[in-house]
């Protein structure tokens, strides 16, 4: 899946968990959430060296693709537990993160990863232990991806 339709399923996923979850919010919490939703929408494709993310951090997509290759780890389900854990148990805890912060980082993440489990390349979301592949039928960049971003649009437009 394209970077920009990564985008647009983490805007779809932020809609949804603030209209089932959070009452009223801050501004800047909003603000906080959006932006820790678009890192972790992004952040996956920082094992492939052309990529938003990649583009963005170059030496941290580098020691990243020393030990893993693109659709690896880093789109197994460990990596968002392992932050979600560090960032809970002590950033959040110690450095009075707000929760809302941490979700948002974790919504895109999950986004990320329910986009390109709907391609046919797929991912192994318990990489490296299990070879087991969840795959769908959309190819990255073809025309249902294409599609699934209009709807993606048309809903948020009318919602
Ligand atoms: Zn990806």
């Amino acid at each position: 899946m394209k970077g920009h339709t990564h985008l647009l399923l983490a805007v779809l996923f932020g809609v949804l968990y603030f209209d089932y979850f959070i009452g009223g919010t801050t501004f800047w919490m909003k603000i906080g959430f959006a932006a820790m939703l678009i890192v972790g929408a992004l952040l996956p494709d920082i094992d492939q060296e052309e990529s938003s993310a990649s583009h963005k951090s170059p030496w941290l997509s580098a020691l990243v693709r020393s030990f893993s290759k693109h659709r690896g780890i880093m789109h197994s389900i460990w990596i968002p537990i392992i932050i979600f854990l560090i960032a809970k148990f002590l950033i959040v805890k110690y450095f009075h993160l707000p929760d809302l912060i941490l979700m948002g980082f974790l919504i895109g993440y999950t986004s990320h990863l329910a986009g390109d489990a709907i391609t046919k390349k797929g991912i192994v979301p318990l990489s490296p232990f299990s070879k087991f592949r969840i795959r769908g039928l959309m190819k990255t960049g073809g025309l249902a991806e294409t599609i699934v971003g209009i709807l993606i649009i048309s809903f948020i437009i009318v919602h």
